[in-house]
């Protein structure tokens, strides 16, 4: 088991993307933290399969824009726990329209989940990343964040706001021994694409080189050599993950 005795926290794992991440990361031993803002059967559903995998699991429920939500998290992570390992800010949602009829509320709730979300976390749990022994900080993007995509003008600046921030946490952290690097999935089979009228799901399919959409696994994996003490020489990077979308 490689990931034994290391805690780690995904955000909005109770579904999609962050459900698969919680559980590859279960499945190499790890402690998980299955976070959910409302997803909670499935989140518990999670936390059964983590644990008949030979992992650890709790299923926590907390608004990642809410800070007191977030603070009485990481109370529970470190009693049951102890302080953490590894940090995935998953969580996101997105709210599309074109720009032209977006709302300022449309606008903000993007921002607050998707960045204030990853704000909240990081700042509550940096000083376990930074004192760990090689703490991941990994922030989940988009390939929508490096090409823009029509309708999607407040997910497209807050997928991109996280390059920024991911460089300069690989910067600040960096004399501790821990990383942080950002994933940016291309279209991914979850809830979230289900969204997207199928005429465009077509369109899109037809520009991926490798001829799919991502599955969930394939995002997993990929974090979960993030996570692991395999990655140690990297920092600050962007890891894309999108079938050769943008070649
Ligand atoms: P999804 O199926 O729509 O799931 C979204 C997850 O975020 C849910 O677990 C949800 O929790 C959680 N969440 C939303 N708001 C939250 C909040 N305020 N506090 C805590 N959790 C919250 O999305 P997904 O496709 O798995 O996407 C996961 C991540 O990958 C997102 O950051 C997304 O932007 C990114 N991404 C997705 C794609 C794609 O094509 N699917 C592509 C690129 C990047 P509850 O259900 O408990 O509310």
């Amino acid at each position: 088991m490689k990931m034994d005795d290391r805690t780690c926290l995904i955000t909005g794992s109770g579904r999609g993307i962050g459900r698969g991440i919680a559980e590859h990361l279960g499945q190499e031993g790890a402690n998980v933290v299955v976070n959910y803002r409302s997803s909670e059967s499935s989140a518990l559903e999670a936390t059964e399969a983590i644990e008949a995998s030979g992992g650890r699991a709790i299923a926590a429920q907390a608004d990642v824009t809410d800070r007191d939500d977030v603070d009485a998290m990481r109370e529970r992570i470190h009693d049951e726990f102890g302080p953490l390992d590894v940090l995935v800010n998953n969580a996101g949602i997105t709210k599309d329209t074109r720009f032209t009829e977006m709302t300022r509320d449309e606008w903000d709730q993007v921002m607050n989940v998707n960045l204030g979300g990853t704000f909240n976390c990081t700042q509550a749990f940096y000083d376990d990343i930074r004192n760990a022994d090689e703490g991941r900080l990994i922030n989940i993007s988009s390939i929508v964040g490096k090409q823009g995509n029509f309708g999607q003008a407040n997910y497209a600046t807050a997928k991109s706001g996280l390059f920024g921030f991911t460089r300069t946490m690989a910067l600040e952290l960096a004399n501790g021994g821990s990383t942080a690097n950002c994933v940016a999935p291309g279209f991914t089979r979850t809830d979230m694409l289900e969204t997207v009228p199928e005429r465009v799901q077509e369109k899109i399919v037809a520009e991926i080189p490798l001829g799919r959409f991502a599955e969930i696994e394939d995002i997993a994996a990929t974090v979960r050599f993030l996570a692991s003490e395999e990655s140690s020489y990297i920092t600050g990077e962007v890891l894309d993950v999108n079938g050769g979308i943008d070649l």
